[in-house]
């Protein structure tokens, strides 16, 4: 099968095939690969490690297959909806990735009928389980609407879930309430440190001291179902541990690092374009102090995307987060209804069209679902073809976000390497790669730990002689 390669920091090669298959060799080894001369010990070894058959339809070549088969997702029914009942918040944050308006502007709501027709479309679906995340603007300003949707999918659908992404800002007793059931889970902004949060999101001391109260008290409802989000200005990026101890001190072990997206009102105030390089070297610098800080502590921590790219690395299946996916089909398994009924394939699709950059709606729940947009685009949404991508080693792994390159360039046939998702991604798959492979105890122990194995075997990590 073909093999891709790129030269690793240590020198060898690290080779890969289609179906995610990996190893590591010397220039030798590629010149006897080039020039079609492998030995038999080559021959063995591409054989015996699944990069290899000895003839179509044996045991080999299915195999291969079949893992290739596992690496790609397969959009499944509609069952995940993003709704966002209210543009309004009761914060003005300046790195906002949405289209917020103040909390008292009138005419950004769903209405009765909005609300009516949603529920009605919701019970139109073919699936028996459903995810609910409720975004806005802040979605507790609309208790009432997230209380008529979850009453009605609880007794819709076999198993639902719900997901309120909101400020935690000003939290009454029936605010608590709704999001103390063991069905709903809470995702929330926290900075990288108090005074950031401060200053980026909440203005005041008063009001800083809240969030944190609000923040603590969700901790102690159900710690386990509230997730929180940094935004890095790449322009003043923080001590990694300042955030580690930010994070550690609230009971959080997950730290998702996310620069400044390239979209809503954010993309105005902060630099957001050919971010790559600094982006790269700092989310290096802290997976480093996470090794650091786990090889000590009783409490280790993670970065969420980073063992996330590990865990696709290492198997298939890995296909729930919906910024990497390959191919990444919009507008099939989950959709996002806005403030005014209209349906959007993704929440940045949504941030797009209102800011007039391109009009990616899919009709509204009043008169329906028209594809016709993004069946366009979804044309266009896997890497297995990409010009680039066919000679990436990382190709298996990685995935595209047609979305993001539009919102980036305007269009989505740049070359691939020249794109922010592009550079992002070799930047991260380096870094899996070299902690892989590192014979550091205290890299293996992070390793381990953020991959969910015991240990990291040597048929893991095969190096060929
Ligand atoms: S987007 Fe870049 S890193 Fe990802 S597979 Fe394509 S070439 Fe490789």
């Amino acid at each position: 099968m073909p093999l891709k390669f790129r030269r690793a920091q240590t020198g060898d090669l690290l080779f890969c095939d289609d179906s995610g298959g990996f190893f590591r060799a010397g220039e030798s080894f590629l010149e006897r690969y080039v020039d079609g001369r492998l030995n038999d010990n080559d021959s063995q070894f591409l054989r015996k490690n699944g990069h290899a058959f000895d003839q179509i339809g044996d045991l080999g070549f299915h195999a291969f297959g079949y893992r290739w088969a596992q690496r790609l997702h397969a959009p499944t029914n509609l069952d995940y909806v993003i709704l966002v009942p209210t543009l309004r918040c009761n914060l003005a944050c300046s790195y906002c990735q949405v289209s917020r308006v103040n909390e008292s502007a009138p005419g950004h709501d769903w209405d009765t009928a909005t609300l009516n027709a949603t529920i009605e479309w919701l019970d139109s679906l073919s699936t028996q389980k459903i995810k609910i995340e409720f975004q806005g603007g802040e979605p507790m300003l609309r208790l009432d609407v997230l209380n008529a949707v979850r009453s009605f999918a609880r007794r819709r659908f076999t198993k639902a879930e719900f997901v309120v992404c909101t400020n935690l800002q000003n939290i009454g007793d029936d605010g608590w309430e709704f999001l103390s059931s063991d069905d709903t889970f809470v995702s929330t902004s926290l900075d990288p440190t108090m005074d950031l949060h401060e200053r980026h999101r909440t203005g005041s001391k008063t009001a800083t001291s809240q969030f944190a109260a609000n923040l603590r008290n969700a901790m102690a409802i159900c710690p386990e179902r509230v997730s929180a989000l940094p935004t890095f200005d790449i322009d003043t990026l923080p001590d990694p541990m300042a955030v580690i101890d930010t994070y550690s001190f609230h009971g959080l072990r997950s730290i998702y690092l996310r620069p400044v997206n390239h979209q809503g009102f954010a993309r105005k105030r902060f630099r957001t374009r050919d971010v790559g390089a600094t982006w790269n070297a700092y989310v290096r610098r802290f997976v480093m102090a996470m090794v650091e800080y786990n090889s000590t502590s009783g409490a280790p921590v993670e970065e969420f995307y980073f063992s996330h790219c590990l865990r696709r690395v290492l198997r298939s299946g890995h296909d729930g987060h919906l910024d990497l996916r390959n191919p990444n089909l919009v507008g099939i398994s989950y959709l996002v209804i806005d403030h005014d009924g209209s349906f959007y394939p993704t929440d940045e699709a949504r941030m797009m069209s209102r800011l007039g950059q391109i009009d990616l709606r899919m009709g509204n729940v009043h008169d329906g679902l028209d594809p016709s947009v993004v069946e366009v685009l979804n044309s266009e949404a896997l890497n297995i073809f990409d010009a680039d991508c066919v000679h990436c080693p990382y190709q298996a792994f990685c995935g595209v976000d047609l979305i993001d390159d539009l919102s980036r360039y305007g269009r989505i046939d740049l070359p691939r390497h020249q794109t922010d998702f592009c550079r992002r991604h070799m930047g991260i798959f380096d870094l899996v790669f070299e902690l892989l492979y590192s014979k550091d105890e205290k890299v293996q122990k992070s390793v381990c730990l953020w991959a969910g194995l015991e240990r990291v075997e040597p048929e893991l990590v095969k190096v060929h002689a």
